[in-house]
């Protein structure tokens, strides 16, 4: 007999056709049909009629109590019509369009029906008459058009018959038992064959505990490779960089202290740094950036700081030139909008080592921009850019280190996934003095009766951000625009000086503007999103969003984020009024929290990892069977014990993985034969 990783065509009658059908589910090997588990079950297990669900596909057994009588009615359709007594209560069971039923069904007959229950009505809609009844679950698999439930129902049947001796374990018997977790064996029978729900549960359980433990440890894996081969440990000059954070306008918060320490530990290791700087808004990732930085030049290595927008670009050059004030640290800007004369007279000395810092947007990755020795690039907003971002800026030197940092929290999920890979550290707080952002929901009614308020705060020369979702009227759309708005807030803020701002305008005008709220020359800013990330003012204490339905939420946490950042207490009205109880639902955990990864964790739950992340970038593997939202906990349980066994440099000749490790072996074969 051939061996579970043979091809499907090896079993008897699975012919070319059949194969390809196969093939177009996923399932090449014999063990992949296995494996192929069902997504719910028929449960052919009679129950009482006490507490069933209504609507739901039950077994009911019972004493036939009238002969079924058979009504037609319009073209060939029909009902069987019957009563069957189970327990005290007389069912009514109906079986639409099968009038030929009628002659298995026989007064005072005992007779077991599967079917839909109603319950208002006590009555069964006839599915199935179960002849030769004996309690089982009947698999229901995901199929197509071209293959019929029952036909992949007996291959199944008859692969189990036949490989079943074969069946290897995958999880070392240690992770089985303090789990309480299955043999894979056992996971395969209850899937396919459970007894009872309870069975199939069980099994599913375990099914999705070797799932995304393998998952791991292919992750822990790579990590592990990544590690192993590349890196040069950054020697950097620790007394000039202690001076450096000596120097810094206000002390380092113990959080921004703790991670600075871990990046500078993990680039004095002879590995590459691949790590993911989480904190939420404002809780100050930028000079912690900078001192890291800082070391990495002092250490003779370029470093680059890569931003998704000109204006923060801009920001941070200016913030950091200031930072970097009379310690010969040479750095320049290189954006999509850097003119091809300054950008011609930059590419060579970029090459050739005389810049230190590169600071700029995407144009940082381009192909014709090359790096004399790139030692540290940091991303900035990591979630705005991809995965392939992230590796086309590792390839632009022999090991860079990098460095994300991202203000929207990431989920434990994407954590695990997305970003298994990385390491990461947290900033877990905010400096002190900052007042939480008090956040409202108003509708338009409810923002112009609020007018004293905000004017009363104006008055005392406090700055205000307006954001709209569109830049001009549509007749598309009926959402707000920053055209629109213009006229408005200047009629009803008389005296007042009001800027906008766009992702269409030009960088000139758009930094000009910038720098006019900076130096409060403009107090009341109408913008689109392109405010939303790293933009820093601190004497903005209001934020006015309309149609913030319209919106993420970790996208309007950022947008809240941009406010709060002084030691004002701050405002941020959210003005919506939406059509959904989703809707609602979200501007209500808007108000109620401010804590970004709550929020994020909600936001993902309600919409999905693709939608938060964006679709393509997200990089969260299909699970077949585990959900990495619903059972994140699982999910983490998985991560850390693939995290154990991977850290072990023998775990592979350690008797307890020897299953483990065959399995990865022979599923890496499996793959490269795809
Ligand atoms: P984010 O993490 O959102 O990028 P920033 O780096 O922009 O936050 O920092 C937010 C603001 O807090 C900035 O104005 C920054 O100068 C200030 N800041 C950062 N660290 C501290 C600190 N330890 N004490 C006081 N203010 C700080
Ligand atoms: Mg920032």
């Amino acid at each position: 007999m051939t061996g579970l990783n043979e091809s499907i065509a090896t079993m008897s009658g699975i012919g070319p056709k059949k194969q390809a059908v196969l093939n177009g589910l996923g399932i090449k090997t014999i063990a992949d049909l296995l494996n192929y588990f069902p997504f719910r079950y028929n449960d052919f297990n009679v129950q009482s009629l006490a507490d069933l669900p209504d609507q739901s596909q039950i077994t009911l057994k019972g004493r036939v109590l009238d002969a079924p009588s058979v009504f037609r009615y319009g073209y060939k359709r029909s009902r069987l019509a019957f009563k069957l007594l189970v327990g005290q209560a007389a069912v009514q069971v109906n079986f639409f369009n099968q009038p030929w039923l009628k002659k298995q069904i026989e007064v005072n007959q005992e007779l077991v029906v599967f079917g839909r229950f109603d319950r208002n009505q006590l009555a069964l809609a006839g599915m199935k008459i179960l002849t030769n009844h004996n309690n089982e679950m009947e698999p229901i698999y995901s199929v197509n058009k071209q293959i019929r439930q029952t036909t992949l129902q007996k291959m199944i049947q008859q692969a189990y018959v036949d490989y079943h001796d074969q069946i290897e374990e995958i999880l070392p018997q240690s992770l089985r038992t303090k789990y309480k977790l299955e043999s894979h064996q056992q996971v395969v029978h209850d899937m396919h064959f459970p007894k009872t729900l309870r069975d199939a549960q069980l099994a599913r359980r375990t099914a999705k505990f070797e799932e995304f433990f393998i998952f791991q440890m292919r992750m822990q894996l790579v990590k592990r490779r990544h590690q192993k081969f590349e890196g040069v440990p950054i020697e950097y000059d620790q007394r000039a960089l202690q001076r450096f954070i000596d120097h810094l306008p206000f002390k380092l918060t113990s959080a921004q202290s703790r991670v600075l320490n871990e990046i500078l530990h993990n680039l004095a290791m002879p590995v590459q740094m691949n790590r993911l700087l989480q904190g939420d808004v404002g809780s100050g990732k930028t000079v912690v950036a900078a001192a890291v930085i800082y070391a990495v030049v002092s250490a003779g290595y370029q470093a680059t700081l890569m931003v998704p927008t000109e204006i923060l670009a801009e920001q941070h050059a200016n913030n950091l030139v200031k930072l970097f004030d009379g310690l010969n640290i040479s750095i320049a800007l290189l954006t999509g909008d850097t003119k091809p004369a300054a950008r011609r007279e930059l590419l060579p000395r970029i090459k050739d080592g005389s810049v230190d810092l590169i600071i700029g947007t995407h144009a940082l990755i381009q192909p014709e921009v090359k790096y004399h020795n790139l030692g540290l690039a940091v991303i900035d907003e990591q979630h705005r850019f991809g995965v392939n971002q992230r590796a086309a800026l590792r390839k632009k030197g022999d090991a860079v280190n990098i460095l994300a940092m991202t203000a929207t929290p990431i989920p434990r999920t994407l954590q695990i996934t997305a970003f298994g890979e990385m390491d990461v550290s947290i900033i877990d707080q905010v400096p002190v003095g900052r007042k939480p952002v008090l956040t409202a929901w108003l509708n338009e009614k409810q923002l112009l009766d609020s007018k004293p308020f905000f004017l009363s705060h104006l008055l005392n020369k406090e700055q205000m951000y307006v954001v709209a979702p569109l830049i001009e009227e549509s007749d598309k759309s009926d959402m707000v625009s920053v055209q629109s708005l213009f006229e408005t807030i200047k009629n009803t803020f008389p005296g007042f000086e009001v800027g906008v701002l766009n992702g269409k305008m030009k960088d000139a005008e758009k930094n000009a503007v910038m720098d006019a709220f900076k130096d409060q020359s403009i107090q009341i800013l109408i913008s689109t999103t392109v405010i939303e990330v790293g933009v820093d003012v601190s004497n903005a204490s209001l934020m006015v969003i309309y149609d913030a339905d319209h919106f993420g939420l970790a996208q309007l946490h950022q947008l809240r984020g941009r406010v709060g950042r002084g030691t004002r207490q701050s405002y941020c009205i959210l003005v919506a009024n939406p059509k959904t109880e989703d809707g609602a639902k979200r501007m209500q955990i808007m108000v109620d929290s401010n804590n970004g990864f709550e929020i994020a964790q909600r936001d993902l739950e309600l919409r999905g990892p693709g939608d938060m992340i964006g679709r393509q970038q997200s990089g969260v593997p299909q699970f077949k069977i585990g959900d990495p939202v619903a059972d994140v906990k699982m999910l983490t349980y998985a991560q850390l014990e693939a995290q154990k066994i991977v850290s072990d440099p023998d775990w592979e000749t350690q008797t307890d993985n020897l299953a483990l490790v065959k399995y990865l072996n022979d599923d890496k074969l499996n793959q490269s034969l795809d």
